[in-house]
This record gives C-alpha cells, sequence and structure tokens, in this order.
C-alpha cells in the first residue's frame, strides 16, 4: 500500500485538471494577446477559467481576480504592493509569527526598507487573538496580513473579526492552505492569495483576489497582461487546470471534507489508542486537512524516513521549513518544548486519502515510534 500523507506540501493532479491542462497545450495553445483566431480561442479559455475561479474559489466578480504562478508570488505581490502604494500613508505593518516564510521573509525585506512589523503571538492552538491584531494596529498601520489557516497545524485563523477592526489598513490573508477546505468568500479581505498545487491542480498556478477599489502596486511589469497587474504571457494550461480543480473540489466540497475528516479521526483515535506520550498539536476544530502530533522521546525526521521505507508521506512540518535548522518556528511560538518540536509529525490529506489507509498507517507509525523509543538513542 501507498499512503501520501503530504497533502499541504502539494498533492496529487486531477485527472480532470491534467486533461485540462494537455487539451490547452495540445488543440489551444495560442497566446491570448494574439489578435487572430488561436488567440482568441485562448482568450475565451481565460475568461471562462477566470470566471470559475472568481466564482467557485473566492465568490467574487471576474475583475479582482488576477492568475499568478504560485502562492509565493501571490503573497509577494501583496505584501510589496501594498508597501509600494501605500508607504506614504504610514510604515506600520502588522503580522503574525506563525506565517509561512512567503509572508516572513518578504516582511524581512521590507524591514530593512524602514517597515515597522509587529509580529503577533498566538496561543497553544496556534490561534492568533484580533483583539491583539487590532491593539497592534495604530493610524500609520498601511497592511494587515494574518493567514486563514495555518499550514503545520490546519489552525484556522479569526480573520473575519480581524476584518471587522482592521481601520483603513488593507488587509491580506494567505489562503493556500485554506481553498477548498474553509469558505472564502465572506472573510472581508482586501487581497487573498491561493495556489493550485495545493487544491490537485499542477505546479506554476495560483490566484489573488484584490478588491475592487484597492490600490495595489503591480509586481511585474511588461506587456500588460492581467489588466496590466501582472504582465507575463499567461499560463493557459496551468490556469485551465486550476479552474478545472477549483470546480471539481467545488462539487465534491462536501464529499472530500466528511473522506478527510474521517481519516483524520481514525487517525488521531488510533494513535491515541495504541502509541503512548504523544501530544496533539492541531486544535480539534481545525482544518480536517492537517493533523499535527509530536511523539515525545523521538525525532520527527527520523519517523518520516523510517515510515517512507513503508510507502509512508508525511512531514515535519512544512516543506519550505523542513530543511531549515532548528525546528519549526510555528511549533516553537506555540510554546512547545524542544522535545515536542523534535518530535512533530505532520499527516496531510487530500481528496485522494480514505479512512481505511489509516489503519495501515498506524500499524506503522506504532512499530516505527516503538523501536526508536527502545533504541533509546533520540531523547
Ligand atoms: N502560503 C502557505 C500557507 C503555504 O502553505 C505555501 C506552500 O506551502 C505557500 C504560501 C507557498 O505556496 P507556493 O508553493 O504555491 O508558492
Amino acid at each position: 500500500m501507498r499512503v501520501y500523507l503530504d497533502n499541504s506540501a502539494t498533492t496529487e493532479v486531477y485527472p480532470e485538471a491534467a486533461e485540462a491542462a494537455v487539451r490547452l497545450m495540445r488543440e489551444c495553445y495560442g497566446n491570448p494577446s494574439s489578435l487572430h483566431g488561436a488567440g482568441l480561442d485562448a482568450e475565451r479559455e481565460l475568461k471562462s477559467a477566470r470566471k470559475t475561479v472568481a466564482s467557485l474559489a473566492f465568490g467574487c466578480r471576474d475583475n479582482e481576480v488576477y492568475f499568478t504562478s504560485c502562492g509565493t508570488e501571490g503573497d509577494n505581490t501583496a505584501i510589496f504592493g501594498a508597501w509600494q502604494s501605500h508607504r506614504r500613508e504610514g510604515n506600520e505593518i502588522v503580522t503574525t509569527a506563525v506565517e509561512h516564510p512567503a509572508v516572513l521573509e518578504a516582511m524581512r525585506r521590507l524591514e530593512e526598507e524602514g517597515a515597522k512589523v509587529t509580529y503577533v503571538g498566538v496561543d497553544k492552538e496556534c490561534r492568533v487573538d484580533p483583539e491583539e491584531v487590532a491593539a497592534a494596529v495604530t493610524d500609520k498601520t498601511i497592511l494587515i496580513s494574518v493567514m486563514t489557516v495555518n499550514n503545520e497545524t490546519g489552525t484556522v485563523m479569526p480573520i473575519r473579526k480581524i476584518a471587522d477592526r482592521k481601520g483603513k489598513a488593507i488587509l491580506h490573508t494567505d489562503a493556500v492552505q485554506a481553498l477548498g477546505k474553509t469558505d472564502l468568500s465572506g472573510l472581508g479581505a482586501d487581497l487573498i492569495t491561493v495556489s493550485g498545487h495545493k487544491i490537485h491542480a499542477p505546479k506554476g498556478v495560483g490566484a489573488i483576489y484584490v478588491k475592487k477599489g484597492t490600490k495595489l502596486r503591480p509586481y511585474l511589469y511588461g506587456g500588460g497582461q492581467e489588466s496590466g497587474f501582472r504582465s507575463g504571457t499567461e499560463n493557459t494550461p496551468g490556469i485551465a487546470a486550476f479552474a478545472a480543480a477549483v470546480r471539481k473540489g467545488y462539487e465534491e466540497k462536501d464529499a472530500q471534507h466528511a473522506r478527510m475528516r474521517a481519516a483524520r479521526e481514525r487517525l488521531l483515535a488510533g494513535i491515541l489508542d495504541q502509541i503512548p506520550d504523544v501530544k496533539v498539536n492541531s486544535p480539534a476544530d481545525g482544518s480536517p486537512s492537517v493533523l499535527n502530533v509530536s511523539f515525545l522521546g523521538t525525532r520527527g525526521e527520523v519517523i518520516l524516513h523510517r515510515l517512507e521505507q513503508e510507502n509512508i508521506y508525511v512531514s515535519t512540518g512544512s516543506a519550505c521549513s523542513a530543511g531549515k535548522k532548528g525546528g519549526s518556528h510555528v511549533l516553537k511560538a506555540m510554546g512547545l518544548t524542544p522535545e515536542e518540536v523534535t518530535g512533530a509529525i505532520r499527516f496531510s490529506f487530500g481528496a485522494f486519502n480514505t479512512p481505511e489507509e489509516m489503519d495501515y498507517v498506524i500499524d506503522k507509525l506504532a512499530e516505527a515510534v516503538g523501536s526508536f523509543r527502545r533504541l533509546g538513542s533520540f531523547r
């Protein structure tokens, strides 16, 4: 059996999304900016994809959606764009300590340019307090950036409550891990970034929602594509595939959520039943897609490789922070001890997982944790 439980890192592409990409590459490969029929056909596809993403992913108007190359580009566009457009009105930004590096590293860059960034902390379930965010906002705050769902724990952040008290600041939310899992239409954010490869579309495509009326300098300049907001010939195969994945995810949302939730519950129940000395780091009311657990007295990285030998794929944190020294900045911000951080494993679920797979995972996980603890060399 092969069990892929690293869906927060990336996902298997839906057949429908792959077919859409191939169709665009093989049959509709014109440049949407070209004036001839082949260009017009591609432009029609682009328009149709934009309509799908606007209505099903964001619940917004078509002209509020711009396609990007990935979540990182969307986050950078939002942060640098807001800074460049509004820095004369103030130099303060509010974010959290548990954002993805696509946000945190952009913030560090802006600090070099004179931005005063406040990193609001989180509680032991990785949740930011909207009161604390509101307290950090001043009349010089031009941007608030808080993720919708944390990628390491699945914690759902109170974006609506933050929106209610954002003042005149622009509110950006990184919804890369939220698309398809929570409703993005009522968040009240001005800017929302999403990414295709987290929802069973191919890598290399994403989108940003820019609420009508929000002043935001473009990040890429050139031929004026995407109404001048994001130059560069559009990735039409990727965009068509993204729209196909959004549609499929939307149509099958209830069934997928029920299956993910059942898989997550079965895995958690099995872990608690069969493995002593664990700490569950994900909140019970988190996204159905993530379960983060610390196996005390072990090293997550070593368990990961043991599971890999059994064709089970998990992660120790986010794919991006996994390679970094010092352990997860998210788990540390939650107040976990070094032992809890070192022993953490993230299981993340997608459309293709089944509850039945979990029995196999529990078996192999119990074996791996047990044998490492018996060796006693990892404490
Ligand atoms: N934001 C979050 C919360 C993520 O989890 C990720 C990817 O893991 C990103 C941004 C970056 O997205 P991409 O890989 O599409 O650049």
